[in-house]
């Protein structure tokens, strides 16, 4: 019983303490960055493929490459594009008619992410992830195969 009782005021003293802690004013040491809450499992992939290749990139940090917002337009207000990245405003913008291709969606917030990390477009027509353009029969279901799209992740984590 004794036991018990000192297992309990064990408790009660954690309790209180976690109580304190959590009464305590959060330290704000970062900008929140504002993500759209339907792209969060594409760029929690970005994170981790980054990871898996040895780049130590998390979701928190990515306002540490100035991005403040990652959201999704109307198609009227991208102006025919699909997406795109802006320094000055830490902003990523994609079209929101990817959301009906789940590949051209991952590949162009990849794309737009890969353009925040400092990766530019590549000079020629090909089927590179940062080809702004792409040959005449490429299909994004191309990206499907791992085996093709894992190459291509290698190829521009790389640069980093
Ligand atoms: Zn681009």
């Amino acid at each position: 019983m004794k036991k018990l009782l000192f297992i309990l005021s064990l408790f009660v003293a954690l309790s209180c303490n976690n109580e304190v802690k959590l009464q305590q004013p959060v330290k704000e040491t970062k900008q929140e960055i504002a993500i759209d809450p339907f792209l969060y499992p594409l760029i929690k992939e970005f994170v981790r493929e980054a990871v898996e290749r040895g780049k130590g990139l998390e979701i928190t940090r990515l306002d540490s490459i100035g991005l403040k917002t990652i959201h999704v337009l109307p198609d009227s207000e991208m102006m025919g594009n699909l997406g795109y990245y802006s320094k000055e405003k830490g902003e990523i913008a994609l079209n929101d008619f990817l959301y009906n291709d789940w590949l051209m969606l991952r590949t162009v917030l990849f794309h737009e992410l890969f353009h925040a990390l400092g990766i530019e477009h590549c000079d020629e027509l090909g089927v590179h992830i940062m080809c702004a353009v792409k040959p005449r029969n490429f299909t994004y279901a191309y990206y499907l195969d791992p085996e093709v799209w894992e190459p291509l992740l290698d190829r521009e984590f790389n640069k980093l």
